[in-house]
């Protein structure tokens, strides 16, 4: 399964994939950090598209198009804001991950690119937000054969490298 995961470096509005997955806000109407990114570069059509969804609850996903991105559509799911981490934020974090590949397989979609869900703005801590992406989205990657690639763009050298450890280990 791991052969089918990737790491890289970079901003994730650059990533020719199927989809790119956002991790918005449950407005969905944009935010700061990577979600700006991707209005920003997809354009105001996806705010319009965005609008007509009528919010995501956290741990939920929602499929959008891509618009002036190179990927062809997005996958907008909320994260938990962490709060200590005993308010359910792992479980919530791995549903995340796992609602944003059931999406993908509803829609037939084959490879996906991921930036690192609630470690910014939401202030998860990078480790054990890095571990539940990474194994949920192994298991999800058994349940789904036919998901050939997923990606996970780290902003920063520093989360890249914890990435690559973890990938490692598991
Ligand atoms: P959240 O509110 O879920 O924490 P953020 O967007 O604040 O979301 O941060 C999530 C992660 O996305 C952080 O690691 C942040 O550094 C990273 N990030 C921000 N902009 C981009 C981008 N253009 N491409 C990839 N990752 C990004």
């Amino acid at each position: 399964m791991k052969e089918r995961i990737r790491l890289a470096q970079g901003d994730l509005t650059k990533f020719l994939v199927d989809a790119i997955v956002n991790a918005a806000n449950s407005s969905l109407l944009g935010g700061g950090g990577v979600d700006g990114a991707i209005h920003r570069a997809a354009g105001p059509e996806l705010l319009i598209e965005c609008r007509a969804l009528g919010g995501c609850e956290t741990g939920d996903a929602k499929i959008t198009r891509g618009y002036s991105l190179p990927a062809r559509h997005v996958i907008h799911t909320v994260g938990p804001i962490y709060r200590g981490g005993h308010s359910g934020e792992s479980q919530k974090l791995s549903r995340c991950y796992r609602r944003c590949f059931e999406v993908a397989a509803e829609n037939g979609l084959k490879s996906l690119a991921f930036p690192s869900i609630s470690t910014g703005a939401y202030g998860y801590p990078i480790n054990e937000a890095c571990q539940i992406a990474l194994k949920t989205s192994l298991e999800q990657l058994k349940r789904f054969p036919e998901m050939e690639r997923a990606i996970f763009v780290c902003f920063s050298g520093r989360d890249l490298m914890i990435y690559a450890k973890q990938l490692a280990e598991l």
